[in-house]
């Protein structure tokens, strides 16, 4: 029977869900109208129109669109449509909280917010409006337009505040509470890109007030995450609507990482003077003391630069955003705190100085490039033991290394960047339209050929190999990839339940010096020994251990059973154990960048022929329009 009844679910799922959201409601007219008076909106946006037309059928939604899509609009002019009744909305930005309540409070509509941060007097002010939704609606104009319509509360206030919940209770139960709206809900899930402890109380929501509608927003989610969500929220039957993840304006490429600081700022810098002069970017550092070094030093370059860290005071803080948006300063060096609030469209550029530390923070993260759908550059600089300034620091979260480790698998690939973003958020394939790296790197090969056959446009006819490509494709064989897994592995095995523990640079430091020894080994420096050793990581031969100092966490390479077993295989001569993008990867990661590794003028000059070439895919097309009218 049980089986019977989630078939049924099943189906009713799937009928909804072809349900024609955007035809004509008994409730049409109020919404065209509603939007129009209020808010000025004479047309909707991709999925806005859905999105209410849901809403006002009671049934749960999920609305995933970018930041500036327009999400507040999908569950405003429901609540106004409505002619009394309150919309609870849970989010953890006062800042924009506070920028939504007095936009509605402007248009005379009753907002308010209660925070941690708003004074004893506000919040007494505010449980006198909720007080006042306790009984029937006395009726009169006067006094339903004088009734609270929007409250904004964050997360804490309804996991810990009695209080609250039982006003919102007495609310329900005198029919005055018609939605619920959570912002950010991606805190929900551990796969998301921004857990939050908070969040997870939210069950209570619709544990309480199971008829009432709940919308989940946010701009970023993978099928994991709306999945987690629909669970966590009990909501597993909400309507989603979901936006293409694609942005085809914006260049992704990874060039390996030099090892000396120095080097680095020099290829940022060297980077950066490529781009017109008055090109704006962001750098994302790992930490606030890397941010405050790349930023001094690319001033010292002549490139005007602030850092951006938790560290500033709000007044600091705003120096920056109001240096940034007037042109003083080209470049904010920060971490990852800098996001929220970003208002600038000419973004040009992002530069990830270390590696982020989760697909999804990449999205995100890059993403504040190119809003105005003008042509932006995304560069990834990525070294090995990077990973492990990560690793140390997400081992113990649930989904941490997982995604850490999916993370790293982009960076390592040789297949289109921008199909390995798409699928990870679980969308429709589209062309690239040559605009990630490896599907602009001309084809030297036939192993590279097959690497990127998967991406339909591969750039061809580059006058000069590009991106670590350089010096030539017979340095390193699969045999000699294949013996010195063998010599690692073994080195591995050797020291397994001994005290001896190598850390990524240990270890790449020992097997080099055993590599040293054999004839027609692998060559390479430390850097490219590390690479392997991750991507052996990757392959679950090797695992991370971590322990405790009083001081720091370190990481030490592990030989796992799966590793054993591939160490057996190899040792018998079988082929085929490493996989092939392990051994044909190697190369690529190993060569430092310099600036012929970019595609700056190709892709800032390309921009009006590459968006051609996109717009002849339907879902490109779509997601081009979307992002030229944010
Ligand atoms: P999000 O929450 O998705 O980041 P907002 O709801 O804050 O975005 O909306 C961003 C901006 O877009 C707001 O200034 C809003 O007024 C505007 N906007 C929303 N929908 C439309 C529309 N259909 N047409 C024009 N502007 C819109
Ligand atoms: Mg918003």
């Amino acid at each position: 029977r049980a089986s019977k009844q989630s078939a049924l679910e099943a189906y009713i799922k799937r009928k909804r869900s072809k349900c024609d959201w955007s035809s004509e409601y008994a409730w049409s007219s109020d919404v065209r109208r509603i939007a129009d008076e209020y808010f000025g909106v004479r047309e909707f946006r991709r999925n806005q129109l859905e999105c209410i037309n849901a809403i006002l059928s009671n049934e749960d939604t999920f609305l995933i669109m970018p930041t500036g899509g327009g999400k507040s609009l999908c569950f405003q002019v429901p609540t106004l449509v409505w002619s009394s009744g309150l919309t609870l909305v849970v989010s953890p930005l006062i800042a924009l909280m506070s920028d939504q309540v007095m936009i509605l409070r402007s248009l005379g509509i009753g907002a308010a917010m209660m925070t941690s941060s708003s004074s004893k007097e506000e919040n007494n002010q505010v449980r006198d409006w909720m007080k006042t939704l306790h009984g029937p609606s006395k009726g009169g104009q006067a006094a339903l337009e004088a009734a609270l319509r929007f409250l904004y509360v964050t997360p804490e206030r309804v996991a810990k505040s009695k209080l609250f919940m039982s006003s919102l209770e007495k609310i329900h139960a005198a029919k005055n509470l018609s939605l619920m709206v959570v912002d950010e809900v991606h805190c929900v899930s551990q796969w998301g890109h921004s857990f939050r402890q908070d969040y997870q109380h939210l069950i209570i929501l619709k544990r309480q007030f199971p008829s009432v509608p709940l919308l989940a927003l946010t701009a970023t989610a993978t099928p994991q995450v709306v999945q987690d969500v629909q669970k966590t929220l009990e909501v597993p039957n909400s309507i989603v609507f979901k936006s293409h993840c694609n942005r085809p304006h914006l260049f992704y490429q990874v060039a390996a990482k030099p090892k000396q600081p120095d080097d680095v700022l020099q290829v940022m810098a060297g980077f950066i003077k490529q781009l017109d002069k008055t090109a704006a970017g962001i750098v994302y550092c790992l930490s606030k003391k890397d941010a405050q070094a790349v930023c001094a030093g690319l001033n010292a370059k002549d490139i005007p630069s602030a850092f951006y860290h938790a560290d500033l005071d709000g007044a600091d803080r705003q120096q920056v955003h109001h240096q940034w948006s007037s042109g003083a300063v080209r470049v904010v060096v920060a971490t990852i705190a800098f996001g929220m609030g970003i208002h600038k469209d000419d973004v040009r550029f992002v530069i990830h100085h270390t590696l982020p530390k989760s697909p999804d923070n990449y999205y995100q993260e890059s993403g504040r490039a190119g809003r105005d759908g003008r042509p932006a550059y995304c560069l990834l600089l990525y070294r090995p033991s990077d990973v492990v300034r990560h690793s140390v620091m997400v081992f113990h979260e649930t989904t941490g290394l997982d995604l850490l480790y999916k993370m790293v698998s982009f960076c390592h690939a040789q297949e289109c960047r921008r199909s390995m973003i798409i699928s990870h958020f679980g969308d429709e394939g589209v062309a690239c339209g040559g605009m990630c790296d490896v599907c602009k790197r001309p084809a030297c090969d036939s192993s590279e050929a097959a690497a990127s056959a998967s991406a339909s446009a591969v750039a061809k006819g580059g006058k000069k190999a590009k991106g670590g490509r350089g010096k030539g494709g017979e340095g390193i064989t699969v045999g000699a990839v294949e013996d010195g897994a063998v010599c690692l592995l073994e080195m591995l095995a050797k020291v397994q339940g001994t005290e001896t523990k190598y850390t990524l640079l240990q270890c790449a430091t020992e097997w080099k010096k055993l590599l040293g020894k054999q004839k027609g080994a692998l060559k390479g420096d430390i850097d490219t020994c590390q690479h392997l050793i991750v991507s052996l990581i990757l392959e679950g031969f090797i695992k991370e251990e971590f322990s405790h100092t009083p001081y720091s966490t370190n990481s030490y390479c592990v030989i796992t059973r799966r590793g054993t077993n591939a160490l057996q295989r190899l040792q018998n001569g079988q082929r085929g154990v490493l996989p092939s993008h392990v051994t044909q990867g190697i190369e690529a990661l190993s060569t430092a960048a310099d600036t012929d590794t970019f595609f700056v003028h190709e892709v800032m000059q390309e921009s009006s022929s590459s968006s051609a070439a996109a717009g002849s895919a339907p879902t490109d097309r779509r997601a081009t329009q979307e992002f030229k009218t944010l």
